[in-house]
């Protein structure tokens, strides 16, 4: 017992509260009546989504445990009669770990952990396992990091204090400082550390982006609900191998792919992490950086599962985070085209003729069988609209370098320079004017002519 106690405990202080690949489950729900999540989403989806999660992770989901109660336990989440049922549950079934569908507080986890005998993580815990499992780039790696110290740092309190006890006190206090103090200072400046690395990623990452903006190529982002077909799409348009399955996450590095439109010209289509409901906070980070080029693209592809039947009520969770956590206003938020797939599976199509009417701009495709994706194709090319527009730029000294930008990506007319500004006009293409808006102030900048041409 004492040392499953001290495996426990080097769980919590170490990176993260792992779980091993094979590891026998049991998932524990808490159904609180009354809540405005109950609308939208059913208890049996959530725990549906956990069990996806949980298998990510490479556990074995044995059982499923739900217990309905107006409000959470403080202090065993579930209540102590349902915690001892599990107890049981675990010791018949030779259980290994107990996943919480929510994130417990560290008290929380400590006393059902203490109760129940086995391991108890929560679904933030897997998450964070399953980001860390994943991650490629050095970036995506510190961004895990980063959000597990964070997760970690509120927790050390229990288990630096449990570890003492073990340890009897001698030998585990330095001077004037206990344990716990020196495990905290050493999670916190390993987060500074990362802080200040990330900060360098992330100019490297904008070096990048402007480089593929210079070279005039639109961007257009797959986003969207987690397992709803990304990679499966990106695929099949694109013809590449990208890292596709029946797993939540299995894609967590952005993946980009050139892809030739009906019009001929060439896009960039990139692939990136799927959202997720009761996302963890501390992941937050990592999915703004890793949907940094839905933020700096041209078009979004909010991809969808036709056949869930909560396709609207994931649509509008979709909407809520773009604009909440991603976007920092609409106005910053490129256009996007609802793609409802997987209609291979959908019996007949009429089921889906009132969601096509709810759901603005959207369009059904079957990314496996490649159903509807030429038309998918053209209305990419319509929405990046090749519309060609004359404006003229009132551009102030201080950024002179936007006419350099021009001179780049426009086809500049004439340029005057005057006291405080040179005045330009010119023609440029849509899509890019949409970025010379990001960037002028109002006034600055006039559309004189929206001529399609060519
Ligand atoms: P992602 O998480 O959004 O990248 O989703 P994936 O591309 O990994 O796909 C998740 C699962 O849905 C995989 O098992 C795919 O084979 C399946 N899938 C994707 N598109 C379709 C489709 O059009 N029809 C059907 N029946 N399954 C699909
Ligand atoms: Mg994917």
């Amino acid at each position: 017992m004492n040392n499953q106690n001290n495996r426990l405990a080097e769980d919590r202080v170490g990176k993260r509260a792992r779980v091993e690949a094979k590891e026998r489950a049991i998932l524990a729900g808490l159904n609180v009546f009354c809540t405005k999540e109950n609308q939208l989403w059913t208890k049996t989806e959530s725990m549906n989504e956990l069990s996806s999660l949980a298998k990510t992770a490479g556990l074995i989901v044995v059982e499923t445990v739900v217990q309905n109660r107006s409000q959470p336990d403080p202090s065993y989440f579930i209540g102590k009669g349902k915690a001892n049922h599990i107890k049981d549950l675990a010791e018949q079934k030779d259980i290994d770990v107990i996943v919480f569908d929510d994130e417990l507080r560290p008290a929380q986890a400590r006393n059902l952990e203490e109760r129940l005998g086995v391991k108890v993580v929560d679904r933030t815990q897997i998450i964070l396992d399953i980001f860390a499992q994943r991650a490629q780039t050095k970036e995506a790696k510190l961004q895990v990091e980063l959000a597990q110290y964070e997760y970690l740092l509120p927790r050390l309190r229990g288990w630096g204090e449990s570890l003492e006890r073990q340890a009897g006190g001698i030998g585990t206090r330095g001077p004037g400082q206990t344990r716990l103090d020196r495990d905290r200072e050493k999670v916190q400046r390993r987060i500074d550390s990362i802080r200040r690395k990330l900060k360098n990623a992330s100019m490297e990452l904008d070096v990048r982006s402007k480089r593929r903006e210079n070279s005039k190529i639109p961007l257009v982002t797959l986003i969207g609900y987690t397992n709803s077909g990304k990679t499966t799409l990106l695929n099949k348009l694109t013809g590449s191998e990208g890292f596709e399955e029946d797993k939540l996450f299995a894609t967590l590095d952005p993946l980009t792919r050139k892809l030739e439109l009906p019009d001929k010209r060439t896009i960039l289509l990139t692939d990136t992490v799927g959202l997720i409901r009761k996302l963890p906070h501390q992941l937050i980070p990592a999915f703004r950086s890793t949907l940094k080029s839905a933020r700096t693209g041209d078009l979004l592809l909010n991809l969808m599962d036709a056949t869930n039947d909560k396709l609207v009520a994931r649509w509008q969770v979709v909407n809520k985070i773009l604009n909440e956590d991603f976007f920092d206003d609409n106005q910053s938020r490129p256009p996007m085209i609802n793609v409802l797939n997987k209609s291979d599976k959908l019996a007949n199509g009429d089921e889906l003729a009132g969601i096509e009417n709810e759901i603005k701009n959207s369009i059904v495709i079957s990314a496996k069988t490649g159903h509807n994706l030429d038309k998918l194709k053209e209305y990419i090319g319509d929405k990046l609209g090749d519309e060609i527009k004359t404006v003229s730029l009132q551009i102030p000294y201080a950024k002179a370098d936007l006419l350099d930008w021009f001179h780049n990506n426009g086809e500049v007319s004439s340029e005057k320079y005057k006291t405080k500004t040179i005045f330009v006009t010119g023609k440029i293409e849509q899509h890019l004017l949409n970025k010379l808006q990001s960037r002028v102030s109002d006034g600055e900048l006039q559309i004189l002519s929206a001529k399609a041409s060519g």
